[in-house]
């Protein structure tokens, strides 16, 4: 099971519209962030995570194939401002849109066009499928198991990822601010974790801080842990990775991970 990160920014992403502190005018391209999103393939099933508004962007440079599945997270615009955009996949059939019944609600609403009766040709086709916490459910030679985080006060969904082929585990948890305690074996025991980190200080009322993510990573011990989500307040990528312990690392676009026990970077 391969991951790929396609965003890794936050709402607004990296650099910020008309800010010029080091980070968003850094030449590194490892501190240039999209907003949040990835993409989980195995050799059969193309899985993605979230459709955020630089979907189009984030899928130019990738190999134009079927999309098996799209797991929505929460329905804030930077995870699924993107949906319009997937209209050239229907050419592989209808889209499968996994979401909680919120998400899912809000999708209608925002893209009533996509759910009439008689479409007007060219939109999307889009088969919206509501899942629950906790309720596996199989994509290809991927079974997928949603489980809650809260967003501030709002629940989302995470996913935990597991090849029935090679048994490999991703838990990917994004906006998490806090979580239940019945909520945590689903985080544990991955091969990968990714989780969001929003910045070092100033606390934030739905975004994990760096440290609130570290201890979380510390109580369910994946074997390697991804931060996601990031601001520019975060500071320079080469400086944040420094400040890391292992095995936690600040991810970045374009990064691509083969999730195994023994986690190589491609
Ligand atoms: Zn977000
Ligand atoms: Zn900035
Ligand atoms: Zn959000």
């Amino acid at each position: 099971m391969k991951l790929r990160f396609l965003g890794t920014g936050t709402s607004c992403g990296v650099p910020v519209i008309g800010c010029q502190c080091e980070v968003c005018t850094s030449t590194d391209p490892h501190d240039h962030r999209l907003r949040c999103s990835a993409l989980v393939e195995t050799s059969s099933t193309r899985l993605l995570i979230d459709c955020g508004p630089d979907f189009r962007q984030q899928v130019l440079p990738l190999k134009f194939r079927k999309i098996d599945a799209i797991l929505v997270t929460h329905h804030h615009y930077d995870h699924v401002g993107g949906m319009d955009d997937l209209r050239p996949f229907c050419i592989f059939g209808d889209i499968n849109i996994y979401a909680d019944s919120t998400a899912a609600a809000n999708i209608r609403h925002n893209m009533p066009y996509c759910f009439v009766e008689h479409k007007y040709p060219g939109v999307p086709n889009i088969r919206l499928i509501e899942v629950s916490a906790h309720e596996s459910f199989t994509v290809g030679d991927l079974s997928i198991t949603p489980f809650i985080v809260m967003h501030g006060r709002l629940p989302i969904l995470a996913y935990r990822i597991e090849s029935l082929t090679s048994h490999s585990v991703l838990v990917y948890i994004t906006d998490m601010k806090t979580i239940s305690p019945s909520e945590v074996p689903y985080a544990r025991g991955a091969d990968v974790m990714v989780i969001n980190a929003l910045r070092f200080t100033k606390a934030h009322h739905s975004h994990l801080l760096v440290d609130e993510s570290l201890a979380f990573i510390r109580e369910v011990s994946p074997t390697q842990a991804l931060l996601v989500h990031s601001c520019h307040d975060i500071g320079l990528h080469s400086a944040v990775n420094a400040r890391l312990p292992h095995p936690v690392r600040l991810a970045y676009d374009g990064e691509e991970i083969e999730v195994s026990p023994s986690c190589q970077t491609i």
